[in-house]
């Protein structure tokens, strides 16, 4: 029993509002823009099975955030699909009092076998990545060279396994910028809410330098080129996506614009990566262990007292301070361990 909900806000006076859970490093994807083949090769380290947490673990996690405050969880990673037990970590999610909306991002290769199973444990909504609609265009992106239909299966399944779906793109200038008028069109026919996101600093491997970002201004002007767009309103506090509709419609589309519209004073975010760790930024240089912490016998209460210090001690807003000196020079956690 979780009781009334402490009011506590970090030093912005923003409140903690959402947990967003990376459940593993791994991934079948090698995307450019995060888990570049080069540096994601046949030898690189992926976290044991001891290292990640275990389902027990994130559970007690969760449990903690909820009584904190948290009432929307998304689960990430790497590829969350690929996480054993997946399904039984959404039952569990789902039971905890206080969360009332249980999210997945996710490249979608795997929903047409898993999509029902995850609706029925208690999964609400889906996120599923695709950044382009040639298949050519796609594979190069995805590093592995596979094509669109895959994922536009899984899209199809979660549709009708009853999931709401919502498509992300990530945008890098002279690899996918060709496509982004054909996936609004395509999405807008679907009456699928896409979401455009520039292409951020995340990480330190993905080589990222701000003339390979489109920004939301750019794309913006490119789709109003085949249909006007209107703003809606923000749906809450902390909403990262700036929404429109197409004029005379109820279809949307929205820009997740890190890069040149920050939006770090609504910024209600705390990140656990798949090794357990507490990042209050996903462009955290350092975070704190949740995982050592509870393998050295911390109970729920410990727990819970530590994640309130270290929240009313967070002052990240990182994009807003952002320059391309720290851009390129700072010390980042990798998006595939953080989970975006
Ligand atoms: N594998 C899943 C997927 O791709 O949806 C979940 C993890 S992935 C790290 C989460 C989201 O971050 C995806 O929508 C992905 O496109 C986005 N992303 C990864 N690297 C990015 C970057 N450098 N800039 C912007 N978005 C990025
Ligand atoms: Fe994998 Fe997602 Fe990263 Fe692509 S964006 S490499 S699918 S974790
Ligand atoms: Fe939140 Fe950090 Fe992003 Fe700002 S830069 S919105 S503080 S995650």
């Amino acid at each position: 029993m979780s009781g009334a909900k402490p009011i506590f806000v970090d030093r912005w006076n923003r409140p903690l509002r959402d947990l967003r859970i990376s459940v593993t490093d791994q991934c079948n994807f090698r995307c450019v823009y995060c888990m570049p083949a080069e540096i994601f090769g046949p030898n690189f380290r992926f976290l044991r099975e001891d290292e990640l947490l275990t389902i027990d673990e994130m559970v007690l996690i969760a449990e903690c955030f909820a009584e904190l405050g948290a009432e929307k969880v998304r689960i990430t990673g790497g590829e969350p699909l690929l996480r054993k037990e997946l399904p039984l970590f959404v039952e569990r999610l789902a039971a905890i009092e206080g969360i009332r909306d249980i999210a997945l991002t996710t490249n979608g290769v795997h929903l047409v076998k898993m999509a029902a199973r995850l609706k029925e444990a208690g999964l609400q909504r889906v996120n599923v990545s695709l950044d382009a609609l040639e298949d050519e265009v796609f594979k190069k992106m995805n590093g592995v060279g596979v094509g669109v239909q895959p994922v536009l299966k899984g899209i199809a399944a979660a549709k009708a396994a009853g999931l709401s779906v919502k498509v992300n793109m990530v945008v890098k200038k002279g690899w996918n910028d060709s496509q982004i008028i054909p996936m609004a069109k395509y999405f807008k026919e679907q009456d699928i809410p896409l979401r455009f996101i520039e292409f951020m600093d995340v990480g330190t491997s993905n080589g990222w330098d701000v003339a390979q970002v489109v920004t939301k201004k750019e794309i913006y002007k490119q789709i109003q080129t085949f249909h006007p767009l209107e703003p809606l309103e923000q749906a809450y506090f902390g909403e990262v996506a700036s929404r429109y509709r197409y004029v005379g419609t109820n279809t949307e589309v929205g820009f997740i614009a890190s890069v040149t519209e920050s939006f770090c004073a609504s910024c209600t975010r705390a990140r656990v990566s798949a090794d357990g760790t507490l990042y209050t930024c996903l462009f955290a240089s350092e975070g704190v262990s949740l995982k050592h912490l509870l393998r050295q016998g911390a109970d729920k209460a410990a727990v819970k007292q530590f994640v309130m210090d270290v929240w009313m001690k967070r002052t990240d807003r990182y994009s807003e301070e952002r320059t391309e000196q720290t851009a390129k020079t700072r010390k980042k956690i990798e998006m595939s361990y953080i989970g975006g």
